[in-house]
């Protein structure tokens, strides 16, 4: 009798102890001093992959009731992208993950190819952009069809491949840049657009692309084409980093409809949706790595191995425990703290500058800037 009261005591001891364990983990998990920019990063992954998920889900049905002959190759690759960073083992402080690769049906893949390619060609766009200017392009022509689509994105190719060979023939111009193709469907009209952004170096080289694009394209109309400057220094690449974003972003359509992004994706297989040409080929792209493999620092490192589900739009291990845990009203109070940090630093940044452009020629009034700069420094420590 006596051993098993012991026992029992043992055992709430014990079942306390967890208790306190647990409700510690929580609070170190919820605390916002452990939301850090990498963890952030996590929480986006597990949004677009919730959002893929449900994507591929409804483009999986479509494939199945249509049940053309290379069905079966593109089953594969929705299992495929299924699977993209599907589960995350944790090594210490490493996070490893392994991806698809399949960015025109994965967001994560495709934001990861574009933020790859800024990286490849950044550089070499800024040196073009020293030398004449860059110009971002858009050239589109009518919308089409679902069953002329394919046949439409042959012709834009081709025309484009046209235009080129033409500037260098007749007007001695080699073009400097890079293309995107890009694709969009229009639910009120049931019509599909494929259209064209470049990067071009150049003033003159962008309007001519433009002129004789519509050479091209007689019923095309020049109010729907767009040529307009990218501002770079080399200082800052800001713009150019927008404008690549958009340009080479890897989802190549809008829509949420499953039906025309199966259309959509049959129409540009095996066709080349981004190119450079001129002095950018040389620039080569270093293929993207299948294994994603980032460092945690929200948790203590460890070994766990953890998987997708979908539900709570997070990575679970086998005790149910998160891997990512943040909730909406964290994330948003982490992005604000983040943005008045930056308007913040700018701020003192450019109150410093007029204060030295003011009092240039004068005597510095050092007192005034240095009270600024406690006051930023101040505020910094406040929150
Ligand atoms: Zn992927």
């Amino acid at each position: 009798m006596k051993t098993k009261i012991y026992q029992n005591k043992v055992n709430i001891t014990e079942r306390q102890e967890k208790n306190e364990q647990h409700s510690l983990d929580t609070i170190q998990l919820t605390s916002d001093s452990f939301v850090t920019k990498t963890r952030i990063k996590q929480y986006y992954k597990a949004i677009r992959k919730e959002a893929t998920n449900t994507k591929l889900i409804k483009i999986q049905s479509i494939i199945e009731a249509l049940d053309y002959q290379d069905s079966d190759r593109y089953l594969k690759r929705i299992e495929r992208t299924k699977e993209c960073l599907n589960i995350a083992i944790q090594d210490n402080d490493n996070l490893i993950q392994s991806r698809c690769n399949q960015d025109r049906l994965c967001q994560n893949c495709a934001r990861a190819k574009s933020s790859q390619r800024i990286e490849d060609y950044k550089g070499d766009l800024t040196r073009l952009a020293e030398d004449k200017g860059l110009y971002f392009v858009t050239l589109t022509a009518p919308t089409c069809k679902e069953r002329e689509l394919r046949a439409t994105i042959t012709k834009r190719l081709k025309a484009f491949a046209k235009v080129k060979d033409n500037m260098r023939k007749r007007y001695n111009i080699k073009l400097n840049g890079l293309r995107k193709l890009e694709c969009t469907y229009n639910r009120d009209t049931h019509k599909y657009h494929a259209h064209f952004h470049f990067v071009i170096q150049g003033e003159a080289e962008a309007y001519l692309l433009r002129d004789l694009w519509l050479n091209q394209f007689r019923d095309a109309s020049i109010k729907a084409q767009d040529v307009r400057e990218i501002k770079v220094s080399k200082d800052d690449a800001s713009n150019l980093i927008e404008v690549f974003k958009y340009a080479t972003k890897g989802v190549v359509k809008d829509t949420e409809d499953a039906h025309a992004e199966y259309h959509i994706l049959r129409a540009i297989d095996r066709r080349r949706i981004f190119q450079t040409f001129g002095e950018l080929k040389k620039t080569r792209t270093t293929e993207m790595s299948e294994t994603d493999t980032k460092k945690i620092d929200w948790t203590a490192p460890n070994r766990e191995i953890f998987a997708f589900e979908n539900k709570c739009k997070d990575w679970t291990s086998a005790n149910g425990d998160r891997l990512v845990n943040l909730n909406t009203i964290q994330v948003q109070r982490y992005e604000r703290k983040e943005r008045k940090e930056i308007s913040d630093k700018s701020n003192c940044e450019r109150t410093r500058t007029n204060s030295e452009t003011i009092t240039r020629g004068e005597r510095v009034d050092k007192r005034l800037c240095s009270q600024k700069e406690s006051v930023c420094k101040k505020q910094k420590v406040n929150r």
